[in-house]
């Protein structure tokens, strides 16, 4: 019953804030067709990573975890014509489908996907000095702990950093819970208090994705 006044909520808010967008609803098709589940990020999540962009002014975007490439549209809009978004996907039939997605979209020359393990592909951006002005982790959860590490190897002063779905249906406050995904979460946080080189909160959303939340933080 929640979940449909979230539902109703949700696109009530999509209706009067977010346009309807031929591109965006193409990419959701185009990823059902293909079998990708449907775990991308809402509209209006989307589009709050787009305006995080924007009041950045953001050029140069690392994501973890494309999928289907609708969060990395979403914030490939968001940069000047100069700006990147550099996102890693770990499964080669995704990575097709985003790039396809990515195209139709127009922002190609915007969008670099990177496949391959994201701890074997965030080294090279490391090695080839690129620092990021917004990280987005979104990819598996059991090594959220090891992706905050490397997003402040590649962060700088101002880096926003932002984590999705850390609240798993309130599973995060279940200190046994054997799901490792939660105990991912979990050390994520562990190291987000211990850590003195960031400033962080966690926001609980409800919506058209049921119960979540994510971390936003920025590099002091
Ligand atoms: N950000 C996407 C969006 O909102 O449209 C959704 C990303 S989805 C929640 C997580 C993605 O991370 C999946 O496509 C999955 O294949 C990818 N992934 C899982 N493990 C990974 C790894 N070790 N390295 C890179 N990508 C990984």
């Amino acid at each position: 019953t929640n979940l449909n006044i979230w539902n109703n909520v949700d696109e009530y808010f999509m209706e009067k804030l977010i346009p309807a967008d031929a591109e965006l609803e193409a990419v959701l098709q185009a990823n059902k067709a293909a079998g990708i589940p449907e775990i991308d990020v809402s509209p209006t999540q989307g589009k709050l990573l787009y305006l995080l962009a924007k009041i950045k002014e953001a050029k140069n975007i690392l994501e973890i975890g494309t999928l289907g490439g609708y969060s990395s549209i979403w914030m490939a809009r968001a940069l000047p014509n100069e700006g990147k978004v550099y996102t890693l996907e770990i499964d080669p039939e995704y990575a097709s489908v985003a790039k396809e997605n990515i195209k139709r979209a127009g922002c190609e020359h915007k969008v670099e996907i990177i496949v391959g393990k994201a701890l074997d592909t965030l080294p090279i951006l490391k090695k080839a000095g690129q620092l990021f002005d917004l990280i987005f982790i979104d990819a598996d959860k059991p090594n959220n702990p090891h992706y905050l590490k490397w997003a402040l190897e590649l962060a700088k002063p101002g880096t926003i950093i932002i984590a999705d779905n850390v609240v798993r249906d309130g599973a995060v406050i279940d200190e046994i819970n054997v799901d490792e995904r939660v105990q991912g979460v979990r050390r994520f946080m562990d190291l987000l208090q211990e850590e003195s080189q960031i400033e962080s909160t966690a926001i609980q959303t409800v919506g058209n994705k049921g119960y979540d939340g994510f971390v936003l933080a920025v590099v002091k």
